[in-house]
């Protein structure tokens, strides 16, 4: 199949540019998204849209050992200046009003990939896991419904992520999310009819 032609700016095929809705957040801090390596080119994948929205994101590829021998000694330097986003069983829940109200890293990590590549990756790099670990008990249901998510709570890195500022800066992450919308919506509208959700139709009516 000949390839499509693509937008040079969000790299989406140019039927679905997202580009008109882009607008820029810069976030405090650090954030820094480990990306299994086959996400990458996944054409659902969110975290093109995060560092559309997000300037000063770091993405590093979990195949790029290089830049993670450097945040490995980052984050032994500076261990509790660093949070995983990441749900274990030792995990601080950052939405719980209950949860004692602490001085919270600046700093964040957080996986993107399936839930079975984003495991591997936290065995293969068990280091990740030698800082404070974060992650949601009552997260807004997901919006991000052209990818399939293992439950009801789980949500997109772009959603995780505007979660995540929105709780520990109070920063409005509006755009960021109507950015994702604007994908969903040029998805689904390019989706065959065959694949299309049932809707009301003058003959179904
Ligand atoms: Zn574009």
């Amino acid at each position: 199949m000949a390839e499509r032609r693509r937008c040079h700016r969000c790299d989406y095929p140019t039927g679905m540019c997202v580009c008109a809705a882009i607008e820029p957040i810069f976030i405090p801090g650090r954030c820094v998204i480990v990306q299994e390596a086959k996400e990458r080119h996944h054409a659902k994948n969110t975290v093109r849209l995060l560092q559309l929205a997000l300037p000063n994101l770091d993405v590093i590829l979990s195949t790029d050992h290089g830049a993670l021998s450097i945040l490995q000694a980052q984050l032994a330097a500076e261990r509790t200046a660093w949070g995983l986003v990441y749900p274990s069983a030792n995990s601080q829940i950052l939405d719980n009003p209950a949860t004692p109200a602490g001085p919270l890293p600046m700093q964040w990590i957080l996986l993107d990939g399936t839930w079975k590549k984003t495991k591997r990756l936290l065995f293969e790099h068990p280091w990740l896991t030698h800082i404070p670990t974060f992650s949601f008990a009552n997260p807004p249901p997901s919006q991000y419904f052209i990818r399939k998510v293992p439950s009801s709570k789980a949500l997109s890195t772009l959603e995780s992520v505007a979660y995540l500022y929105q709780l520990t800066q109070g920063l409005s992450m509006n755009a960021l999310l109507q950015l994702q919308h604007r994908l969903v919506e040029q998805w689904q509208q390019h989706q065959p009819v065959a694949h299309q959700p049932p809707r009301q139709t003058e003959q179904g009516k």
